[in-house]
């Protein structure tokens, strides 16, 4: 995953307090940004852009000296793998032009009981501003696999801090607003180091997983109260994989393994579904960097045109859905046969178009070949 590291407001012959400047975006530019990359999940757009939205407006309200105290709109974004999450936060920053970094709860720990790898986040981010603090603590912090530090987390990744609770309550710290002394280049702190003081008051979280076993928890919570009529919500537990979001309540997390504190730092929250035939094949090549149309442009290069017949298209869906990881699974399943042509067609004199045609996809056949010149057909 690629950091946002071109557009980052870096303004350094001005006066720090002056140094981030932002434009107070409205939602509906928010969402319409967040449609030209991020197919469906419209709830999870909409929830996302109101959330920005009033975290911004609390930072300018903030800096003209209002004295209400608005609290911060964290997110917690759940939703299967590859359904866009991450996706979402990454365009978010991108459109926001300012600093994004990306973290992954199950690398994080509780090390020496200061808390240094949950602030090594803070020193990321600050590392993609190039070091201008005001920027940094005006960035985006996307955490993955939040799910995964759950108290009573069975997950095999988390060997350092088995219970999670430690780094729940570093987390914490850091979400809910703190000033953290972090080193400059990351790591252990040293006594005679120089340490950068970051506000993480309005800093923007957002956290995401897949939280298996939620949907559970809320049928059974929601099974106590209809006493005789367990069987049919056991059944709809069965049938349903991502718990209905707008029944998720605070106790249900904290059922999950959150601690309360936590949870109330994450007010906002989205759900994001898996994404249907129709959606992968608009994710395939419809938005502004659709693998069909960085393909396309890679033969361009060449000279060549490329397209995908429409069984085609559906052979790569049918192969990816297989594979149960939503909207990632695409690539994979699209580089296992791009690269046997990729490899070859420097070789192949003359071709002005290539088809690609479903046998292309499912048995390694060689895909139609237009010449140049009328050579063969
Ligand atoms: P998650 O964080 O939910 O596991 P990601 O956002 O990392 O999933 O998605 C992985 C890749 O799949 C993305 O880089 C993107 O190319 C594609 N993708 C996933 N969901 C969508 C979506 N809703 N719209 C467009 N592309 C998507």
């Amino acid at each position: 995953m690629t950091q946002e590291t071109n557009s980052i407001p870096v303004k350094e012959e001005q006066p720090e307090e002056e140094q981030v400047q932002f434009k107070l975006h409205k939602p509906s530019e928010i969402k319409a940004f967040l449609d030209r990359y991020v197919i469906g999940q419209e709830i999870a757009k909409k929830t996302v852009a109101v959330a920005v939205y009033n975290h911004y407006k609390r930072i300018l309200y903030h800096q003209v000296g209002e004295d209400i105290e608005i609290d911060k709109s964290n997110i917690l974004l759940i939703g299967p793998t590859g359904t866009g999450k991450t996706l979402l936060a990454q365009t978010l920053a991108r459109f926001l032009s300012v600093p994004f970094a990306l973290a992954d709860a199950t690398t994080l720990t509780e090390a020496g009981y200061v808390g240094e790898d949950v602030e090594n986040i803070l020193v990321r981010l600050l590392q993609v501003s190039n070091y201008n603090v005001p920027a940094t603590e005006q960035g985006i912090i996307y955490i993955d696999e939040i799910d995964k530090i759950g108290r009573k987390a069975s997950s095999p990744s988390i060997t350092r801090d088995v219970s999670g609770e430690g780094v729940q309550q570093a987390l914490l710290k850091i979400l809910e607003g703190t000033i953290a002394n972090v080193p400059p280049k990351g790591g252990r702190k040293h006594p005679e180091q120089q340490l950068i003081p970051i506000d993480t008051r309005n800093i923007l979280f957002i956290c995401g997983g897949s939280f298996d076993g939620l949907s559970e928890i809320l049928d059974r919570r929601k099974g106590d109260r209809a006493i005789g009529f367990k069987s049919t919500v056991k059944k709809a537990a069965v049938e349903r994989q991502t718990p209905i979001l707008s029944e998720i309540e605070p106790s249900d997390l904290i059922q999950f393994g959150f601690i309360p504190e936590l949870v109330g730092r994450l007010p906002v929250v989205a759900g994001l579904t898996d994404l249907d035939e129709a959606a992968l094949q608009r994710v395939l090549t419809e938005p502004k960097n659709a693998l069909v149309k960085q393909y396309q442009k890679l033969f361009l290069m060449e000279g060549i045109e490329l397209e995908f017949t429409k069984d085609a298209l559906k052979a790569i869906i049918k192969r990816a859905m297989e594979r149960k990881s939503g909207a990632r699974a695409l690539r994979a399943v699209m580089e296992e046969f791009m690269m046997d042509l990729m490899f070859e067609l420097p070789e192949i004199e003359n071709v002005r178009r290539v088809t690609i045609t479903p046998q292309v996809v499912t048995k390694g056949a060689k895909p139609r070949y237009r010449y140049i010149r009328r050579k063969s057909a």
